[in-house]
C-alpha cells in the first residue's frame, strides 16, 4: 500500500485569469525543484490543479516539501490498492486512522470508472464505510458535512483512495512576480525580509558583503546556510558574495566617522544595483525595520536611498522584532541568525552613527575618491553561489555558463 500520487490545488493563482499559464508553469518548476533528487516524479496539470506521480518515489518525504512551496493552497496524498474489497477496505482503515480525532464524522463517496467492478458505488460505500467504524472508536457518518470525505475511485489499472488535505504554504509560486535582489546580512532580520517577498512569487537572488580577513569564512557559511534554508521555498537561489573589504576601508578612511555607516550602506546598494541590472532583477530587497537601528530612520533611509532609483522593498518596514523573531523561528532561519560570527558592518559600526545624515554632507564626503571605480571592480569580482534543493551546487568556476 503506497502513495500513487499527491494532488496539488492552487490557491490565489487560479484566481488570476490569463497569468494562470505561466503561474502554473512556475509552479510546477518549483515543486519539481524541491523533488529534484527523485527522478521517477512526473507532474500533469489539469484546469486547476496539478496531480504530482510518484513512480515509486518517498511519498511522504515529497509531503513534507511540498509544505513548503508557496503557490498551493492545500494538497491531498492519493493512495492507489489492488481492485480487491480486502485491499480497499484496509487502504480506507489506514487512512482515515491517520488524520482521524475523537468524534470526527466521516462519509466514503465511491466512484466507478471501471464498471466490470463486481460492487456498485453504494455497495462499496457500504462495505467501506462499515469497515472503517467498526474499527474507529469514536468516529460517526455524516453524509452531508462530514469532517473526513474518504474518496474511492475504481479504475482499470487499480483502487484510488484520498483522505486527507494539507494546508499548503499560500501565497504565489517564487519567480511568478519576476525577480529581485535580497540583500542578505547574516542577521535575522533579511532572511526573513527575503521569506515574505517570495511569498509574493518575487524570485529572489542573493546578495551578501563580505569583508575578510575582518569577516572569517564562517561569517560566510552562515549567509550561505540561510540561503539554503531560504530556498526550500522555492528550490532554488543563487547567492552572489561581493569582496567589499577595500569599498569599507576606503571608506573608513574618508568618510567621518559618524557618517561611514550611511556611506558604507549606499555603497551595498550601488553594487547591489548593478548586480540587479546585469542579473535582470526588477527590485531590491532589504531587512530594513523603521526605528531599530540608526541607519533605520526616514532621514538615513532618505540618503541612503538616494543611490538608486530602483524600487527598495521593505517587507519588515513596519514590524516590531518579536513578529520578525517569530517568523524566523518559524521558517527555521532563527538559530543560524543568532550565531555570533562577524558581520561586516558590526565591525566598523561607528559608536555613534549619524540617525539623521545629510545628503548633501555625504555626496561631499565621498566626493574625494573614485568610488565607481572600485565599486565596477567589486561588481566585476562578485563571487556566484547556486543552491539547488538545499545544497551548493556550482562554485564560480562555472560562472560564465550560468551568467
Ligand atoms: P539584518 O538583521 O538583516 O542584518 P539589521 O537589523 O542588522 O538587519 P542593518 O545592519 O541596518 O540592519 O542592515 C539593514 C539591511 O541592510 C539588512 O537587513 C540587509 O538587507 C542589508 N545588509 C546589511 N549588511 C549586509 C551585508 N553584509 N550583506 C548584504 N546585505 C546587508
Ligand atoms: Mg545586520
Amino acid at each position: 500500500m503506497i502513495y500513487d500520487q499527491i494532488l496539488v490545488r492552487y490557491g490565489e493563482i487560479s484566481t488570476k485569469g490569463r497569468n494562470r499559464k505561466a503561474f502554473t508553469k512556475k509552479l510546477r518548476e518549483n515543486i519539481l525543484m524541491v523533488l529534484k533528487d527523485m527522478p521517477e516524479i512526473k507532474i500533469s496539470a489539469t484546469r486547476d490543479r496539478l496531480h504530482i506521480y510518484l513512480n515509486g518515489e518517498n511519498g511522504e518525504e515529497a509531503l513534507k516539501r511540498l509544505s513548503s512551496v508557496f503557490g498551493i493552497q492545500s494538497y491531498s496524498p492519493v493512495m492507489k490498492t489492488e481492485k480487491d474489497m480486502e485491499k480497499i477496505k484496509d487502504a480506507a482503515l489506514h487512512l482515515v486512522q491517520k488524520s482521524h480525532k475523537e468524534g470526527q464524522t466521516f462519509k466514503v463517496s465511491a466512484r466507478r470508472a471501471d464498471k466490470t467492478f463486481a460492487l456498485d458505488t453504494n455497495e462499496i460505500n457500504y462495505a467501506v464505510g462499515s469497515h472503517v467504524l467498526k474499527n474507529t472508536e469514536g468516529l460517526t457518518v455524516d453524509v452531508k458535512k462530514p469532517d473526513i470525505k474518504l474518496n474511492v475511485e475504481i479504475r482499470k489499472e487499480g483502487a484510488y483512495l484520498s483522505s486527507e488535505i494539507h494546508p499548503g504554504a499560500g501565497g504565489m509560486p517564487a519567480g511568478a512576480s519576476g525577480k529581485a535582489m535580497l540583500m542578505l546580512s547574516g542577521g535575522l532580520d533579511s532572511p526573513v525580509a527575503g521569506y515574505l517577498i517570495m511569498k509574493r512569487g518575487v524570485e529572489v537572488e542573493a546578495v551578501h558583503f563580505h569583508s575578510p580577513p575582518f569577516t572569517s569564512e564562517r561569517a560566510k557559511q552562515k549567509v550561505i546556510d540561510l540561503a539554503k534554508t531560504l530556498s526550500v521555498f522555492s528550490g532554488r537561489i543563487k547567492l552572489h558574495i561581493v569582496p567589499f573589504t577595500e569599498i569599507q576601508q576606503t571608506v573608513h578612511n574618508q568618510v567621518p566617522e559618524n557618517y561611514t555607516m550611511t556611506s558604507t550602506r549606499r555603497m551595498m546598494l550601488r553594487i547591489t544595483e548593478k548586480l540587479r541590472e546585469r542579473h535582470n532583477g526588477l527590485g531590491i530587497v532589504t531587512g530594513e525595520s523603521l526605528g531599530q537601528v540608526a541607519s533605520q530612520t526616514l532621514e538615513s533611509m532618505l540618503a541612503i536611498n538616494e543611490v538608486t532609483s530602483t524600487p527598495v522593498l521593505r517587507p519588515l518596514i513596519s514590524m516590531d522584532k518579536l513578529e520578525i523573531i517569530d517568523i524566523a523561528k518559524q521558517i527555521g532561519t532563527h538559530d543560524i541568525s543568532i550565531l555570533p560570527y562577524e558581520d561586516c558592518c558590526t565591525i566598523f559600526t561607528p559608536p555613534a552613527p549619524k540617525t539623521k545624515p545629510k545628503s548633501d554632507k555625504i555626496q561631499y564626503y565621498e566626493s574625494f575618491v573614485d568610488f565607481e571605480t572600485l565599486i565596477e571592480q567589486a561588481a566585476a569580482d562578485t563571487e556566484l553561489l547556486v543552491i539547488e534543493g538545499g545544497m551548493l551546487q556550482t562554485e564560480n568556476d562555472d560562472l560564465d555558463e550560468l551568467l
